[in-house]
């Protein structure tokens, strides 16, 4: 690690359709998912809000691509711009900071370069065109390799004249954009060991929901080993959302009762409107307002229209299927580029997989599913409680 140029971060963020107090609980939500991406790394970092700007301040000796590469997760930043802090704003040291911070960003590249400035400190005795012009001209003098463009240029150099510092910077980093986490509310996302629930928590945790997760698991007939499958997976969703709690909830005595009372072809659907009770009764006991899901249309049987019209009916809750209408190979896609995938195809058996039938409904009919679910009734009520207190919580953060 070596002392940087760039001593602090500003960061930008997807402004539109937020005001009033909604801008500064989606400020104040970012600051605080920042400050959670950062805190593992070494040094100590300081995350301002000022007059509607969220700065980074960096230590002295930090890792520049670690801290990039942990705000690049972050939801809600669309632009990440590395600045050097010029602490004496008079003009003549705005001039001198600039220079430095263009010999050293882009050496003796040859190119064409436009300066903005933003004054916030209107007090400053320059006007931003006075300095844009007095600092184009100074960089001109000492760089025989930049030309002024001012409708097309490649660099755009900016100066922010604020109340206690001014900055420079030019670079923006892409960021993830969305919401940050905390900013909308909590959702419980049931959480198996495949490809798509995985992907479906980081879309709904990208438009600023906080995750709790449920994963059924059916001991012996599902290993510890497919267990840890899900927090692992849980563990790499936090590098985005946050530590997450996930719920761990035995299903074996349910899915044997269904197994023993109900015909095999609908099984599954009936094992899956299980699967939703449950998971919203954990919803409505944790503050969350919606179920989340990996479904889509067409996926397997127990993914039809029919089917999702069928586990549906038993909750209350909304029911966010974020990939309802993606095809498998987009969803692989996302899974690959958010770093779950490799964990996900990972060979351990799910409880979904175990006492399925040959050919399961597709085409389920409600009246008949509620019909074959009452031959539980007597058994299932003391079983579910039991499930229920099975939940074990395990706190999963990233690592
Ligand atoms: P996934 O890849 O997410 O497991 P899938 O294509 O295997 O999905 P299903 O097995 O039909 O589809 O499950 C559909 C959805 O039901 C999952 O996306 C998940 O949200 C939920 N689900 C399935 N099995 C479990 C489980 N054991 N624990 C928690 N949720 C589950
Ligand atoms: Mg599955």
């Amino acid at each position: 690690m070596q002392e940087n140029i760039y001593r602090a971060f500003l960061i930008k963020y997807g402004e539109i359709g937020i005001k009033g107090k909604n801008k500064s609980n989606f400020e104040e939500a970012l600051r605080v998912q920042i400050e959670n991406a950062l805190k593992h790394l070494e040094g100590d970092f300081r995350v301002m809000r000022e007059s509607g700007r969220v700065f980074v301040f960096c230590p002295k000796v930090y890792d520049y691509e670690e801290t990039v590469e942990a705000l690049q997760r972050v939801f809600g930043i669309v632009g990440i711009c590395p600045m050097r802090v010029i602490s004496d704003k008079r003009f003549e040291s705005i001039k001198e900071e600039t220079v430095k911070y263009v010999r050293e960003a882009f050496g003796d590249r040859e190119l064409t370069f436009k300066v903005f400035c933003k004054r916030a400190d209107k007090n400053y005795p320059m006007t931003s065109p006075e300095i844009c012009m007095e600092v184009g001209g100074f960089l001109l003098e000492h760089f025989p390799n930049l030309s002024v463009d001012i409708k097309n240029p490649q660099e755009k150099i900016t100066i922010e004249v604020r109340q206690s510092h001014a900055y420079v910077y030019s670079h923006e980093i892409p960021g993830l954009g969305g919401m940050p986490v905390g900013s909308n509310g909590k959702a419980m996302l049931l959480l198996s060991g495949g490809i798509d629930s995985p992907v479906a928590g980081y879309m709904v945790a990208k438009r600023g929901v906080t995750i709790e997760a449920t994963y059924f698991h059916a001991p012996p007939y599902t290993s510890e080993r497919a267990k840890q499958k899900v927090v692992d997976l849980a563990k790499i969703i936090a590098r985005y959302t946050g530590p997450i709690r996930l719920h761990v909830i035995n299903f074996t005595d349910i899915q044997l009762a269904i197994y023993k009372t109900c015909p095999h072809d609908e099984l599954t659907i009936i094992m899956r409107r299980y699967m939703m009770r449950i998971a919203e009764d954990l919803a409505n006991k944790n503050g969350c307002m919606a179920l989340v899901t990996g479904e889509s249309i067409g996926q397997v049987a127990s993914q039809t229209i029919q089917s999702l019209a069928c586990t549906n009916e038993v909750c209350d809750l909304p029911v966010f299927r974020p990939l309802v209408a993606f095809d498998k190979a987009d969803i692989v896609a996302l899974s690959e580029k958010i770093g779950t995938f490799e964990t996900s195809i990972l060979p351990f058996e799910d409880c979904c997989t175990i006492f399925v039938a040959k050919h399961p409904v597709t085409k389920p009919i409600r009246g008949v599913i509620r019909a074959s679910e009452a031959k539980l009734h007597g058994q299932i009520e003391a079983l579910y409680e039991k499930a229920i207190e099975t939940d074990e919580v395990i706190l999963c953060e990233a690592e």
